[in-house]
Order: C-alpha cells, then structure tokens, then sequence
C-alpha cells in the first residue's frame, strides 16, 4: 500500500458532535510535508519560507530574532530537544514543570514550545486567553499519545458501562496524551499524572474506586502498579482498542484492578533486557538507571527507575568516578554525558534513539517561528477548544490537588 493511500484513524476533532461506536473517522496519510490535515498534527506542513539547515548565518539570526522578541516571548525547551534549540530555551523541564513555567510568565504574549504537540496542549490550557501557545513545526506529534484516540478512549468506556463496571472505574491519564484524552478523564473524575506523581495517582485514584483505567502508556502504568503500589502482574490487563472489547472478556475485566491501555513510547519500549545484560557486560560496576516508560522487565532488570527529572538529579548528585547507563531520550543523555565529564555515562542501547517526532523541532523551524511573529504573523499556534480545555484543565487541577 503506499502512503499516499493508506489510512489513518484520527480522534474526533475538539467541538465535532461525538460519534457513535467504532466511528473513527479514517483519514488519508499524508506525506509529511506533501499536504496539510487541519485536524491532524501529522503532516504538516510550514507555511513560508524556512531557512535551510546549512545557512550559515542561522545561529546570527535566531540570536537577533530572540533578543528582539525580547520578553513578548517565552521560550521553552523540553529535555529531549536538540542542542541546537535548547541554547535558546529561557527554561528546561519536563511536560508538566514547562507548562507551569508559562503560566507563571503572563506577560510573555507568545510561548514557544520547544517540545511535541500534547506539551503545547497543556501549556495552552495553563496559560491565560491572552497568551499564544505556538510549536515551531506542527508535525513534532508523539506516537504514544496517538495511541490513544477519543472514539478508542469513549468506546472502551462504553464496554464498562455496559458491563456495569464504569462506575467504579477511575480513569488516570499520563501527561503524554491529546487535550481530548484528558477531557475525557475530567469528564469521568479522574486524574492525570506525570511519571513523578504516578503513583500518588493511582494511589489516589484506588481509593475512590476499585479500578483504574489507565492511559495510554501501559508500562507506566504496570510498572508503577506493581513496583510502587504492590499489585501483581495478574491484578492487571491490557485493553487493546484495535481488538472487540479491547481483547478482554468480561470476566478478564472484573477481575483486573489496572485497566491498561495498550500504548507505548517508541523509544522507551526499545530497551530490552539484553541491553541491560550487555551493558552490565561491557562496563564494570555500571549502574543502570532507567525511565518508567521502559518495559517491565527492563525496569526490573534496573539498578535504579525514574522520571526525566530524576534521572537528571541522580547523575547529579552521583559522585565523581561512577559510571552509568541510562535509559531515556540520547538527546538528554548526550547532554549529560557532556555535562558530568568526571562521570562514565553511557546510553542503555547500542543503537541511535532519538525522538523522531521531539527532533523535529529544529534551529530552521524556531528560527522561522521567532521571525515570523517578529514580522506580525502568528504561525503554528496551538489552541484547544474551550470546552476541551476546561475539562481537561479539571483533570490536571485534581493532579495539582493529589494527597
Ligand atoms: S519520547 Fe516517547 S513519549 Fe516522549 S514525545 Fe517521544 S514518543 Fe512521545
């Protein structure tokens, strides 16, 4: 099939009535670049003229766009962007602490999210009305928050309804999914949470009622299920949205205490357990130091597991001469790597593992974004419907709000 006819399953634009079961709109791939979805962040592509990547003048310019802009913009750089952006992110931080950081600067009229679509969401509904949210490149999308689509989510809802179960369901949504996804869970009083406060969530979200759906990153979700809460592998299944009542039968349902959504990351689900073994092989005294996202018997295999922030607190902290493996983004790792010179830092996987979609974001597109508000046009603003917006924000405030 080649891309151009193939098909794509996309969530219900915010603000479209809602659509009965299995009524995924489907949609034609696009080329990236070769056309535009409006309801799509894949796809995309910019409008005017982005600067080549070889212009040598490209550093001079987004240093004179910057120092114009001046505090109308804030610039924010998630952990895993390139180098060449990050130098000029007024901050750095994960999802959640970089939307916090926007809406704690109201006086900068854009925001420039350096980072992938769902951030840019959030960021939007943190900020005030004033605010612009824009994303230098509208493909930096993320595969896992695609994983989990409103009619997916709204279908598997309906299944525990119909099976008596929703009412003591409580949805808990990780960071890392679309504006809709955390509607939905601020619809049904659930939370969302962060790999630092997963299991104050789900914490939480068990003592309201007897089962949590989780969303969409199933190794998050079981890995803090059981190394953090307890559980067993067997108090938890895996809801698959492309398979009839997600693969489950009724009975499989009332009896799981963890709903798990069947997505991933893309690059944390790469790590194996053989990377784990060779690396252990090939530096002595390693320590391996890993992101929940990771599959569960990577994160078992683990010296140590934790948020991005984490991983950064750890390395700092560790003393001069010890030596680490670490499993997350290369950008991050790299950065470290460059950053603790007096510590061996390695990357988990032998392989290169950048965030495709993350890497999009690159000196070109942020340098046409900064130039193009300079120039008064408002390019590759990200906005969510009020409604969405206002749902989803109910669900991050309950965040705000965990024990
Ligand atoms: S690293 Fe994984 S979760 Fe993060 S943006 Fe990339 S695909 Fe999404």
């Amino acid at each position: 099939m080649s891309a151009t006819s193939a098909h794509l399953t996309l969530p219900r634009p915010a603000g479209e009535p809602g659509p009965g079961r299995r009524a995924d709109r489907q949609l034609p791939l696009l080329v990236l670049g070769a056309g535009a979805d409006p309801h799509s962040e894949r796809g995309v592509s910019c409008p005017g003229e982005l600067p080549p990547a070889s212009d040598p003048s490209l550093v001079r310019r987004a240093e004179r766009a910057r120092a114009e802009l001046g505090d109308r913009a804030f610039v924010l750089g998630h952990h895993y962007q390139r180098d060449e952006v990050i130098r000029f992110a007024d901050v750095t931080g994960d999802s959640f602490k970089l939307a916090r950081d926007a809406a704690a600067r109201p006086e900068a009229e854009f925001v420039i999210f350096c980072g992938v679509h769902f951030m840019a969401e959030s960021a939007d509904i943190l900020t005030s009305d004033a605010q612009r949210v824009i994303l230098p490149d509208l493909a930096a999308g993320c595969s896992m928050a695609d994983m989990a689509s409103f009619d997916q989510v709204e279908e598997c809802w309906e299944t525990l309804e119909d099976l008596g179960l929703a009412d003591v369901v409580v949805p808990v949504t990780y960071m890392n999914s679309s504006a809709d996804i955390k509607a939905f869970t601020g619809r049904h009083g659930g939370t969302v949470c962060t790999s630092s406060n997963a299991r104050r969530a789900l914490a939480w979200a068990l003592d309201k009622g007897s089962k949590v759906l989780f969303l969409p990153d199933q190794h998050l979700g079981r890995n803090t299920a059981v190394l953090e809460l307890g559980l067993s592998l067997d108090d938890c299944v895996v809801w698959d949205p492309r398979k009839p009542d997600g693969g489950l039968t009724p009975d499989e349902l009332r009896r799981a205490t963890m709903i798990l959504w069947r997505g991933h990351c893309s690059v944390h689900g790469r790590f194996t357990l053989a990377d784990v073994t060779d690396v252990r092989r090939r530096v002595p005294g390693v320590n391996v130091l890993v992101h929940p996202e990771c599959v569960h018997e990577v994160v078992t295999a683990a010296d140590q597991v934790g948020s991005t922030e984490k991983i950064i607190s750890v390395i700092e902290k560790a003393p001069a001469g010890s030596a680490w493996a670490i499993g997350t983004e290369l950008n991050l790792v790299q950065r470290l790597a460059q950053t603790y010179q007096d510590k061996t830092i390695v990357f988990l996987d032998r392989t290169v593992c950048y965030c495709s979609t993350m890497n999009r974001i690159d000196l070109p597109h942020l340098v046409w974004a900064m130039e193009s508000l300079l120039a008064g046009q408002i390019v590759n603003q990200v906005t969510v419907e009020p409604q969405t917006a206002a749902q989803a924000r109910a669900a991050l405030d309950q965040m705000l709000a965990l024990p």
